[in-house]
Formats: C-alpha cells, sequence, structure tokens
C-alpha cells in the first residue's frame, strides 16, 4: 500500500477540479465522430504537458483520416508492469437537445455516451498522479489511454495494435487495465461492476433478399422479397429461444427493414434488413451467427428468393465479450470497498473488451443520476449530459486503483 493518506488525494482532486469541469465542457462543446476526435485530442495532449506527462500521440489512425487522434501517456512507477487506464473520446451522430451553454456546436454531433466526461477524468487522473509522482515514486507505472472510435470502430483494436499495451521506450508492458463508464441508471456516488462477462459480443448484419419484382396486381409472376424478409424477421426471433440454452443469453433485433420507393403498386426486386445479434458467450455468439445465416437463406427460399447476409459493414466493427477478470475487479474492490459487485451484465458492446481479451482487465460504472432525481436521459438520448459532479469520483476510482490505495 503506497503511503499517501486520502485526505491528501482528495485535498489534490478538489484542487484540479474546477479546470475539469471547464475542460469536459469544453470537450461536450467540440465533438467529434469515431477517428475524427481532433480537437479532443488536441486538448488532451495540451492538458497532458502542461502537467508534464510524457505522451505519444497519433496513434490509432482510422481508415480513412490522415493522422490517429490516440494518445498514450505514462507515469514511472516502482512495479515490473504498469496499471492502464483508458478513456474514449469519440461522440455520436445524434442531433443535441440539451439546451445547456455548453452544447455542441458540431451540428448533426453530440457526446451522447458521456465520452467528454470520460476524457477528462482521465485527464484528471494523470494530472494528480503527476503532482504525487513528484518528490516520490509511484508504487506502479501508469499507463493512460485515450483511444478514439468506442462506438462502432473499434478504436481500442488500434491502439492495441498500435502497442497501447506493450512496452514502451520508458514505460513497462501493462499488467491490468481498467476502463470506466458513466451510467445514468445509477445514483451519483455508486460504482458498480461484476466478474465475468459484463459487456455483450456484438455483430451487426445486413441481409440483402432478392426477389423478382413486378406489378402487385400479379403477385403470382413475381418473387415477392418483401414477403420473404417479413418472414425472415419472424423465423430469426425463434433462435434465441430454439438454438440457445435458455440459462444462456442472447439477442437478435432487426433494426431497419428497407424495401420499395416505386409506385404503390410495384413490387420491388430486393429488400434488405439490418440489425444487431448480442450475446455474452463467444460459443452463444457463434451458435447465433451461423443460425442466423441458415435461418435467412433458408426462410427466404421457402418463398423463391434469394439472400445475401454479411457481418462485415463498413465502420461497425464486431466487438467480443468484454470480461472482467476475478483478479482485477479483486483489485479493483480492496481500494474502492464500497465498489458493488452485483451490476447485471449489460448487452450493450464497448470495445474496452478488446483490452480484456489480452490483460486481466476490470471495467465499471460511475453513478451519474443526480440525488433527489428518479431518472435522468440515457445514453445516446439527446437530452443526455455528464454529470460533472461525478467526474471527481470518476479520478478519485482511477486514482486509488493506480496507487494500489486502500479506501476509508
Ligand atoms: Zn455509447
Ligand atoms: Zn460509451
Amino acid at each position: 500500500m503506497h503511503q499517501i493518506d486520502p485526505a491528501r488525494l482528495r485535498q489534490l482532486i478538489q484542487e484540479e477540479l474546477p479546470e475539469l469541469i471547464e475542460i469536459r465542457r469544453d470537450l461536450h462543446q467540440n465533438p467529434g465522430l469515431s477517428y475524427q476526435e481532433t480537437y479532443a485530442s488536441a486538448r488532451v495532449r495540451e492538458e497532458l504537458a502542461k502537467a508534464s506527462v510524457p505522451f505519444l500521440g497519433g496513434l490509432a489512425k482510422g481508415p480513412k483520416s490522415d493522422v490517429g487522434t490516440g494518445v498514450v501517456a505514462w507515469l514511472p512507477g516502482a512495479a515490473a508492469a504498469a496499471v492502464g487506464l483508458r478513456a474514449d473520446m469519440d461522440a455520436l451522430p445524434i442531433r443535441e437537445e440539451t439546451g445547456c451553454a455548453h452544447a455542441s456546436v458540431v451540428p448533426g454531433v453530440m457526446h451522447a455516451c458521456g465520452h467528454d466526461g470520460h476524457t477528462a477524468i482521465l485527464i484528471g487522473a494523470a494530472k494528480v498522479l503527476a503532482r504525487m509522482a513528484q518528490g516520490s515514486t509511484l508504487p506502479q507505472p501508469v499507463r493512460f489511454i485515450f483511444q478514439p472510435a468506442e462506438e462502432g470502430g473499434a478504436g481500442a483494436a488500434r491502439m492495441i495494435a498500435d502497442g497501447c499495451l506493450d512496452v514502451m521506450p520508458s514505460s513497462p508492458r501493462v499488467g491490468h487495465m481498467f476502463g470506466l463508464h458513466g451510467w445514468p441508471s445509477a445514483p451519483l456516488g455508486e460504482i458498480l461492476t461484476c466478474v465475468g462477462p459484463i459487456t455483450a459480443a456484438t455483430a451487426c448484419f445486413e441481409v440483402t433478399v432478392t426477389g423478382r419484382g413486378g406489378h402487385a396486381a400479379f403477385p403470382h409472376f413475381n418473387q415477392d422479397p418483401i414477403v420473404a424478409a417479413s418472414a425472415i424477421v419472424g423465423a430469426v426471433q425463434s433462435i434465441v429461444a430454439r438454438n440457445v440454452d435458455p440459462i444462456a443469453s442472447g439477442v437478435i433485433s432487426v433494426t431497419q427493414f428497407l424495401a420499395g420507393d416505386g409506385a404503390h403498386n410495384v413490387i420491388p426486386s430486393t429488400a434488405t434488413l439490418r440489425g444487431t445479434i448480442r450475446a455474452l458467450d463467444t460459443g452463444v455468439m457463434e451458435v447465433l451467427k451461423r443460425r442466423f445465416t441458415e435461418v435467412v437463406s433458408l426462410s427466404a427460399g421457402a418463398y423463391g428468393c434469394t439472400t445475401e447476409a454479411t457481418y462485415e459493414i463498413e465502420g461497425l466493427a464486431e466487438y467480443p465479450v468484454t470480461i472482467n477478470s476475478p483478479e482485477a475487479v479483486g483489485a479493483l474492490k480492496a481500494v474502492l470497498p464500497k465498489l458493488h459487485t452485483s451490476l447485471q451484465p449489460v448487452m450493450g458492446g464497448e470495445d474496452f473488451a478488446f483490452y480484456s481479451a489480452r490483460v486481466p482487465s476490470a471495467f465499471f460504472v460511475i453513478g451519474l443520476r443526480p440525488p433527489g432525481r428518479d431518472s435522468m436521459p440515457g445514453l445516446h438520448h439527446p437530452q443526455f449530459d455528464f454529470n460533472d459532479d461525478a467526474l471527481g469520483i470518476g479520478v478519485e476510482a482511477f486514482c486509488r486503483v493506480a496507487l494500489g490505495m486502500a479506501g476509508d
């Protein structure tokens, strides 16, 4: 255990808070979609430089971007492996409806998932830990990972490919990873996690159903792809019910049904279905995807139509299950005694999964719901805004885990 008293840690956080709130709101006002987080990336590097924390930028270049927005920073420490802390920086293609003073100035783009809060929290942790490192050695080296493209672009996978977990010139490899997410349904002050799967494996699909179009008055001369696609929507619902162990879990949701744009009396020749498949177990995920392709093809065949199904969709990577290791959750519990470990896994996806597949990791959530309120707008809602009162809580959690410092 590190010999720094909790009061000193809280004091340092309090001193940083006003600026962190300003940073969080600045990031909120200037959001960037996946791999376009140039504003956030620049602000991260500016703040790290001000705090004299060494860093490397330009990581995790996106498929269409000129320069990577990912940033990795580090502080030295006594142990042989570093503790990794991660923040995601990207925003969503949503038109903001918060009406707040720091609302997005980028039309149609907003921080509706609170990644502005995550980024500010990790900046705060770097600043506080850098101050603690002055004149003393941190118990563990710390790696700060600011990644792009959590929302579908698998920025974490590109950060890992660019070496964010590996030995760096003045920092050892990352031994454990920790990441957090603001949680609107939990009250402010609560921190929750669980051992094992915490977020789902996800895959997006697109199915093109091809038949033969023609006049709606003569269906017997056509092969109607709308009727075939309708049968598919119904049939795939049986996969979770009939092909998956009832004790396990999975979900298949069709979210888009696109067909026909001609006259009202024309049967089109194709229909397109899009949606998502999710599971909390890799084996179940494989069953769902395999059966989905089979059921889609056989269902359409009954109506004389053919199908093409793909899980490879531009900008929407498949994510594995995020699995919290008992060891990493134990380390978290040791420094956060009030941590609840009874969080139910969610069917949402998180690209933190890529880190958890490489090193023992723990992903946890921090409550955002203000005291005295029953609810607040949820993640990805146009009225969602990260609760600034949670910034200090997140910074303290990250600092404690980096310091291996027990709570009080
Ligand atoms: Zn999100
Ligand atoms: Zn998110």
